[in-house]
């Protein structure tokens, strides 16, 4: 496997731990609201290769006790299990960052994860609007990772217009019973569809709206906002 990008410290990535971040380069969604555009699409490297990254991360044992596998969606590259374990076997923590379309190679992944965190950007009915018709995948990712016994967390970035009261709701019925749901603030910059940059973030009385409607679904809500 190798990496787009490679972020060697961070405090809050993988929660309550010290780690790395790897970011994968390609993603099967296109989310108008992404950052990660230059990721995303056509990335043609300069790429860190996964003997490299291996080094540097047991250089730094001393200092991260953990790894974040993020993307773009890094389930997309089929040697992603087989670098997890690897990763488990050096004694890391992993945290595998996805959005939910991959759920076969999620299961795969299950093995080698201490913690998984999956996007729920939005009801089901809107996902086409994110680039993809495909929609069942979500609701079996969902099913995996709360049967999982793994630590997890479902997320979303409140994005007027994707994310609004019904669609919190209808989001809430996709995670009933999930043990946390995460709000984070979105931020209108380097945005994949430039349109996205002009619009103006929920205030944040709407999100702790929202999370007072997840909260009758799930059994805690965090807002990172
Ligand atoms: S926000 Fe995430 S899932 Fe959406 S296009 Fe960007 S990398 Fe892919």
């Amino acid at each position: 496997m190798r990496f787009a990008g490679f972020q060697k410290t961070s405090l809050i990535d993988y929660p309550d731990r010290v780690a790395s971040v790897l970011f994968s380069a390609g993603c099967n969604l296109r989310c108008p609201y992404c950052h990660n555009g230059d990721l995303v699409e056509g990335y043609t490297g300069p790429f860190h290769e996964e003997v490299e990254i291996i080094e540097i991360l047991l250089s730094r044992k001393r200092y991260i006790d953990s790894v974040v596998v993020s993307g773009g969606e890094p389930t997309m590259d089929p040697g992603l299990p087989a670098f997890l374990e690897k990763l488990r076997e050096l004694g890391f923590n992993v945290k595998l960052d996805t959005n939910g379309l991959k759920p076969d190679a999620l299961r795969e992944c299950l093995p080698y994860l201490s913690y998984v965190a999956m996007d729920v950007k939005t009801s089901i009915e809107n996902y086409p609007s994110l680039g993809t018709g495909d929609t069942s995948q979500i609701s079996e990712s969902i099913k995996i990772i709360m049967e999982s016994g793994l630590d997890y967390e479902f997320r979303c970035t409140a994005v007027p217009g994707i994310v609004e009261l019904e669609s919190v709701r209808k989001m809430g019925e996709m995670v009933r019973g999930a043990e946390i749901f995460v709000f984070q603030q979105y931020k209108p910059e380097k945005t994949l569809d430039p349109t996205y940059n002009d619009i103006i973030p929920h205030t944040e009385e709407q999100i702790r709206e929202f999370a007072a409607i997840m909260e009758n679904y799930v059994e805690k809500v965090l807002l990172r906002v």
